[in-house]
């Protein structure tokens, strides 16, 4: 994601994953306390102590060890030390993960010094549970939203969905009915086939321009096939019921 440019005092990053908005959380924090010109550089002194975790004028607040919430002490004493002009840097970055573990006391805690904090102040507020936060506190943050994170793609699924498109689009009735029933008999769990009939339309879909008619005719029917599948959980009616459609 491209970092907004200027940077505002305050934002509130969701979405992605606990890792993606780290790394995000890392590179805003960076980019408040970097001297390259490109913030953030990532070659600079600042940038380098911001990325290794210890420049003094980033800090972490969260839940203590042990514990599920940050409590309202702990964002008073973020709070106090705001107000401590920074140790080296032009900024003071606070960064909170996650944010959404605050209490409503520990909120509004924070709001006083989002709104009227020193000016050298950042707060970095990563949320899985956005929603979770209160109003107020929202509105005084900017929205950084990461996209969702699509889940690792499993090889064993890919090449077999990929022989299963190969064999839907170019093969004949036999050796099509036949791979069906040794995909029966492998027993798939209704999440598994529904995972491997996605994979096949999307392998279709690439081929499509190989054998067009045939192509649509099978996307047609696996699209079919998955819609009907919530009626019809069992495998063997929904591989059936493919065959039927193709041929
Ligand atoms: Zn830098």
């Amino acid at each position: 994601m491209d970092l907004p440019h200027p940077l505002s005092h305050a934002y509130l990053i969701t979405g992605g994953s606990g890792d993606s908005r780290a790394g995000l959380v890392k590179r805003l924090a960076a980019a408040y306390l970097c001297q390259g010109e490109r913030p953030p550089c990532g070659r600079c002194a600042p940038c380098r102590k911001v990325l290794a975790g210890v420049h003094p004028d980033v800090s972490y607040t969260g839940p203590a060890p042990g514990k599920q919430e940050t409590g309202v002490d702990q964002i008073r004493a973020l709070r106090s030390d705001a107000y401590i002009r920074p140790n080296e840097g032009r900024r003071k970055v606070y960064v909170i993960d996650p944010a959404d573990a605050m209490n409503p006391a520990a909120q509004n805690a924070l709001l006083k010094v989002l709104e009227e904090g020193p000016a050298y102040a950042a707060f970095l507020l990563s949320a899985g549970r956005p929603g979770v936060l209160l109003d107020t506190v929202r509105s005084r943050c900017e929205l950084l939203a990461l996209p969702p994170e699509e889940p690792e793609p499993d090889p064993a699924l890919a090449a077999q969905a990929s022989s299963l498109a190969e064999l839907l689009l170019g093969g004949g009735e036999l050796d099509c009915a036949r791979a069906l029933v040794e995909l029966e008999l492998s027993k798939p769990k209704a999440d598994q086939l529904s995972a491997l009939l996605t994979a096949v339309e999307s392998q279709v879909s690439a081929r499509l321009a190989r054998n067009p008619r045939r192509g649509a005719q099978v996307l047609r029917a696996l699209k079919a096939c998955r819609e009907n599948a919530v009626y019809r959980p069992g495998a063997g009616h929904t591989l059936g019921w493919l065959v039927t459609q193709l041929f």
